[in-house]
């Protein structure tokens, strides 16, 4: 049987953070009649036994932030899903949700870490039981949760269809992997980077001027702050100025240690603590 030993927390009233193993955070928004689910990991043992069982008895949706392998890897679990357009296909050539790519994933996750996990890649990380249906989201969909109401805005960068959420009740952004403190800009988004990094600062600024709906940032992966604690703030605002200097062809880079460990090194580009990889131009397994 698949493990349902997968670790949660509710950070704020109705608001749970499920922490897959330190490979991503999914989260589950409760509503006083519907819930919501962000994401559906990189489908490590049974995350809707979890959700079902534990966090919610309640009829829910689940809305994928983005198609990468940590965050639709867990999709053909659930009956139905939702996601933007542009992200609909699963077959992308980098991080796609396929099934060797979830084990490898989840594999240099574990190796990285270091840790001892009660999973196994074999058992625990299985073939999906179907394709999900999938529901088109558009940029401005509000989904009523009953007492709160959460709003999804379309920002591409990360990937083309990245779509991040507010919720009005606790007033925080979801903002999936559209910013983090180590952020990787889409292959496919324009034609270049700089022109890339441009889609990306549209998109972000978009959401920065939003500031008046949210109090807090809470990104998808939660080695950049606490589990449960938000992104620190200066982060989102770093990361467009970063993304800016890329643009403008001014910014400072540096070859670091490549997480993923695709290459053993890689040359991102750096402001303050935020720094940027271009997943297009040549990176690749
Ligand atoms: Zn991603």
């Amino acid at each position: 049987m698949r493990t349902e030993k997968i670790p949660y927390y509710e950070f704020s009233e109705g608001i749970f953070e499920i922490d897959e193993f330190d490979c991503a955070s999914i989260f589950v928004i409760v509503g006083e009649e519907r819930a919501l689910v962000l994401d559906t990991g990189t489908g490590i043992g049974d995350l809707r036994r979890v959700i079902e069982n534990r966090i919610t008895a309640k009829p829910y949706d689940v809305v994928l932030t983005h198609n990468h392998v940590d965050h639709a890897g867990g999709a053909g679990f659930f009956d139905s899903v939702w996601v933007h357009e542009a992200d609909r296909n699963w077959d992308r050539k980098i991080f796609p949700p396929t099934l060797e790519a979830r084990r490898e994933y989840a594999r240099i996750v574990s190796s990285r870490e270091n840790k001892n996990y009660s999973y196994s890649l074999d058992e625990d990380i299985i073939k999906w039981y179907r394709e999900p249906e999938i529901k088109m989201i558009s940029d401005g969909q509000v989904f009523d949760l009953g007492g709160r109401k959460v709003a999804f805005y379309h920002v591409p960068g990360h990937t083309r269809g990245e779509c991040a959420a507010i919720d009005d009740k606790s007033r925080i952004l979801f903002i999936g992997d559209a910013c983090n403190c180590n952020y990787l800009l889409g292959e496919d988004i324009a034609d270049n980077f700089e022109e890339s990094a441009d889609v990306a600062i549209k998109g972000l600024e978009r959401i920065w001027d939003k500031r008046d709906a949210y109090d807090r940032i809470y990104n998808s992966h939660h080695d950049y702050r606490g589990l449960g604690c938000p992104l620190a703030e200066n982060v989102l605002p770093d990361l467009i100025e970063c993304l800016r200097r890329i643009k403008m062809g001014i910014c400072d880079y540096r070859v670091v240690p490549d997480m993923l460990s695709y290459h053993k090194t890689k040359k991102v580009a750096v402001y303050k603590k935020v720094q940027v990889t271009y997943l297009g131009g040549g990176y690749q397994k």
